[in-house]
């Protein structure tokens, strides 16, 4: 289904069978991408990609059946990213045929890839907050082999701490008063997605009494995390918007909680931090 237009097919929108028409001979795909805020409400997969005449960006949208939820709508994802061939056929003898021979390559080149490489593209695909489920689900039906890891970022690290601390009911009495939870972001707004390939960091909750109203931790990475040779990573701020004395002890006490967290499971999962050349060197 055709999600959005460039110069050159604007006119066509509303005009579902004409937009239609102008993707199959003028749509080639670059990767794939979900849009959603709660995964559960997820209904669609996006195939994003580009204009062949003018350059310009365009999107095929392609719906998932309603209803799913859990491993089944992760497995149904799964599964969409590595069949689905919009506007191309498939015939066995000659392959993906179709009006744009740089699309049939991108669906050629997609079925040509090693397992571990499906497995990374589709864990890009989610949010901070869904990777740990995600990866897991990746792990259980796609073992990984020797040598492989998927890595977290610092918002997946982020967010890990906190299941960890609500599954084990020390979460309760901060969220009865939490404003937001924003993975991979602090005060200051930046956002940014850092794959974590290295465990000489520490991971810190700072209290932030804020410029404004409410009370912030902003949580960060100090250390070795990755090959770049930063130092501190922002992986996510939580803010509430009280300021009284109660509400204080309530986030001091959440600082201690995260930081618990996050050091126990980092601990327990220092392979998938192993930079990439003591894997290599290991196996
Ligand atoms: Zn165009």
């Amino acid at each position: 289904m055709v999600f959005s237009y460039c110069q050159c097919n604007r006119h066509m929108a509303g005009s579902d069978e004409a937009a239609a028409n102008f993707y199959n001979s003028h749509f080639i795909p670059r990767g794939w991408q979900l849009v959603y805020c709660e995964l559960s409400e997820c209904g669609a997969i996006h195939l994003t990609g580009y204009c062949k005449r003018c350059y310009e960006d365009l999107e095929e949208m392609i719906l998932l059946p309603k209803g799913l939820a859990g491993d089944d709508l992760l497995k149904s994802i799964y599964n969409t990213m590595q069949t689905a061939h919009p506007y191309d056929t498939f015939l066995p003898q000659v392959g993906y045929h179709g009006l744009c021979k740089e699309r049939s390559d991108f669906y050629a080149r997609r079925d040509k890839r090693s397992q571990f490489a499906r497995s990374k593209e589709f864990l890009n695909l989610f949010h901070d907050y869904d990777r740990e489920s995600a990866r897991l689900w990746l792990e259980k039906n796609y073992p990984l082999q020797p040598g492989e890891v998927l890595r977290d970022t610092g918002g997946s690290l982020f967010c890990t701490a906190i299941h960890m601390a609500r599954e084990n009911g020390d979460f309760g009495k901060a969220e009865a008063i939490l404003d937001y939870i924003l993975p991979c972001a602090h005060e200051t707004g930046r956002k940014e997605q850092v794959e974590l390939t290295a465990y000489e960091f520490d991971f810190e909750a700072h209290l932030n009494w804020g410029g404004s109203e409410g009370i912030y931790i902003d949580c960060y990475l100090t250390g070795k995390f990755d090959e770049s040779g930063r130092f501190v990573l922002p992986i996510g701020t939580i803010k509430t918007l009280k300021r009284d004395l109660e509400a204080a002890k309530i986030m001091g006490e959440l600082c201690g909680v995260l930081t618990h967290y996050a050091s126990q499971y980092v601990n327990q999962n220092l392979l998938r931090y192993t930079p990439e050349k003591e894997l290599k060197a290991k196996n």
